[in-house]
């Protein structure tokens, strides 16, 4: 199905460059197990993150995810549970369940679209639920604005935060922190859709040292010192190429962001008064897309039809939400989820490139107000 426009937009590295890097990957033989390009792609994540924090690259976020839950917690039986939003992506539950946890969905707040703090505040204090951890997801990559309250609330039920952070490479939070420095760790994806692209990719980032070390055992079937497995692990590294992919991209990340943020205050600019409501704290995301709130989904669903007349491919993420995919749909939930409900049935996120055409910005913008009258 061609779009003139399509949803989601990929720019690499071109040919030429990526024959340099393939041609110095192949001359020194070392394609994956923490080769020097993985080694400098980590310094390079960990120096844009920010000091005091230490990174482990991962073949994609999922496992990333599998890593720092299993990590923090050890295998689960199954019995207990892990506080996550079912207006995401399915990879983090399905990463729940891999880890030996069963997922517990939260609502979310309208005005954010991020998880709900009060709904996990009253989900750890119910008696019945056996709460080990919670994963917040940044949904969208927009940092959360209570983050400092999410913090508060996992230290106090000594539980680990785990952030998923997939998208967020380049978002900062409200109080002016990277995303990437919070919880006890934050886990990215550098999938070709997201606006840190590498292919298949991911990282965590935590300020432990000692959880980065048994993050990458895990990465690596949990061997240690030469004395084989000495933890239930994986095979989850990054190829040499990728991280070369990786090093390419973070040069020219700088002006990728600046580029999306353009499109993002274009569209709010001259959104403003139209009303449509943008999520809280988008513009402080690298923007994977441009998700916003429409009155109602008849309006959704009119601008919608009007985007897809014109070539223009928009989604309606995260519909269906997890609780409503089929292997999901008996996995516990904190009360009936109504703010999800309400939310998938009226959000719509259209698309934003680094490098956008202005007759695609007019286009859009177009549709946007006509389906709105
Ligand atoms: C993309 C995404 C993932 C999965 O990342 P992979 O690198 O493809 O495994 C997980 N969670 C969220 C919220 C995502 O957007």
């Amino acid at each position: 199905m061609g779009f003139d426009v399509p949803f989601i937009r990929p720019v690499f590295p071109s040919a030429e460059v990526l024959s340099v890097d393939i041609a110095e990957i192949v001359g020194s033989n070392w394609f994956t197990n923490f080769g020097p390009k993985e080694e400098e792609f980590t310094r390079a994540i960990a120096d844009y993150v920010g000091s005091g924090y230490s990174v482990v690259t991962f073949s994609n976020a999922t496992v990333g995810l599998m890593a720092a839950l299993t990590c923090l917690l050890g295998r689960g039986d199954g019995s207990q549970y892990v506080i996550a939003p079912s207006f995401t992506f399915a990879a983090g539950p399905e990463a729940i369940e891999w880890s030996g946890y069963k997922p517990l969905f939260v609502d979310i707040d309208a005005s954010t679209v991020q998880p709900a703090l009060a709904d996990a505040i009253a989900a750890i204090d119910s008696p019945e639920f056996d709460i080990a951890a919670i994963l917040l997801c940044n949904t969208f990559g927009i940092g959360n604005s209570q983050i400092a309250a999410w913090e508060q609330l996992a230290r106090s039920a000594h539980i680990p935060l785990v952030i998923d952070s997939a998208a967020g490479f380049g978002s900062t939070y409200a109080d002016g922190r990277r995303v990437g420095r919070a919880g006890d760790c934050e886990v990215f994806s550098f999938h070709a859709t997201k606006p840190f692209a590498i292919g298949e990719g991911g990282a965590v980032v935590t300020r432990d040292p000692g959880l980065a070390i048994r993050l990458k055992e895990f990465t690596n079937f949990g061997f240690r010192d030469g004395k084989g497995a000495v933890a239930l692990g994986l095979n989850g590294k990054l190829q040499e190429i990728s991280a070369a992919i990786g090093l390419r991209q973070l040069a020219q990340f700088d002006r990728v962001l600046g580029a999306r943020h353009d499109v993002l205050a274009r569209y709010m600019k001259e959104l403003a008064l139209s009303g449509v409501v943008f999520p809280e704290q988008i513009e402080n995301s690298s923007v994977c897309f441009a998700s916003m709130l429409f009155p109602d989904g008849l309006a959704r669903d009119n601008v919608r039809s009007n985007l897809l007349a014109k070539g223009v491919e928009a989604r309606a993420y995260y519909s269906p939400p997890v609780h409503h995919q089929p292997h999901f749909e008996s996995a516990a939930r904190f009360g009936g989820l109504e703010v999800t409900e309400d939310v998938v049935s009226r959000i719509l996120s259209v698309p934003v490139y680094q490098d956008m055409a202005e007759e695609h910005i007019v286009l859009i913008l177009d549709a946007i107000k006509a389906g709105m009258n």
